[in-house]
C-alpha cells in the first residue's frame, strides 16, 4: 500500500500542480492520494482520469495531516531536499506500507519530526512532482511505468501519431497534424 499525502494545497493557486502530483502518484503505482485541504474540483478531475484510464486509485481531500501521519501503520517518508539520500534509503523502504509526504510551500517543522524518514531526491530544490516520480520509479525498479490499468481508454505507444483505443467507442488513430 502506497499513499501520497499532499500538504499545503491552496485550491486557488495549486490546482494544476496538485492534480499533477495525483496523476503522477497514480501513474507510478501509488494507491491513493490524500490532500490536506478540501477541494471538490480536484477530486472530480482525478476521478475523471481514473474512470477513463482505469485502475482503482482514489483521492480524499480535507484530510487531517497530523492524524494521518500519527495513525499510519507503516513507514512515513517525507520528501525534502534536506533529507538523507534516496540512494542510501531506497533498499530499506521495500515491503512496507508507505505514506509519502510532499509539500507545496513551506512545510511545518513538525512534519520533519513526525516522519520516520526525511528523504531527499538530490540535494537541490526542485519539485514535489519530480521528487515523487523519481522515488516511485526507483521503488518499483521501473516496473510501474509498464502497468496495465485496464481502463476503457488505452493509449497504444506510437512513434508518430496518437493511437487511443476507447472500448466504449471504436479504435481511433489520429493524424499527428490534427493533434491537440
Ligand atoms: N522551500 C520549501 C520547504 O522549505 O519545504 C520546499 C518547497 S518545494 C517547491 C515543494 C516540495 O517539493 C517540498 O515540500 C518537497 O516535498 C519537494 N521537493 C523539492 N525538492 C526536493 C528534493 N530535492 N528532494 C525531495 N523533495 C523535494
Amino acid at each position: 500500500m502506497i499513499v501520497v499525502l499532499r500538504l499545503g494545497h491552496r485550491p486557488e493557486r495549486d490546482q494544476r500542480v496538485t492534480t499533477h502530483v495525483a496523476l503522477t502518484a497514480r501513474a507510478l503505482g501509488a494507491d491513493e492520494i490524500w490532500v490536506s485541504t478540501e477541494d471538490h474540483d480536484l477530486e472530480k478531475s482525478v476521478r475523471g482520469v481514473v474512470s477513463r484510464f482505469g485502475g482503482d486509485f482514489s483521492i480524499r481531500t480535507g484530510v487531517d495531516w497530523r492524524k494521518a501521519i500519527r495513525s499510519w501503520k507503516g513507514t512515513v517518508v517525507h520528501l525534502t531536499m534536506y533529507g538523507e539520500r534516496l540512494s542510501d534509503a531506497l533498499s530499506t523502504l521495500r515491503d512496507q506500507d508507505l505514506l509519502i509526504v510532499v509539500g507545496a510551500e513551506k512545510v511545518p517543522r513538525e512534519v520533519y519530526d513526525l516522519a520516520h524518514r526525511n528523504i531527499s531526491v538530490g540535494s537541490q530544490p526542485h519539485s514535489e512532482i519530480a521528487a515523487l516520480a523519481i522515488l516511485l520509479d526507483r521503488h518499483s525498479s521501473g516496473k510501474a511505468l509498464n502497468e496495465d490499468f485496464g481502463g476503457p481508454m488505452k493509449i497504444v505507444p506510437n512513434p508518430r501519431g496518437k493511437t487511443v483505443i476507447d472500448s466504449r467507442e471504436e479504435v481511433e488513430t489520429r493524424n499527428p497534424s490534427k493533434q491537440g
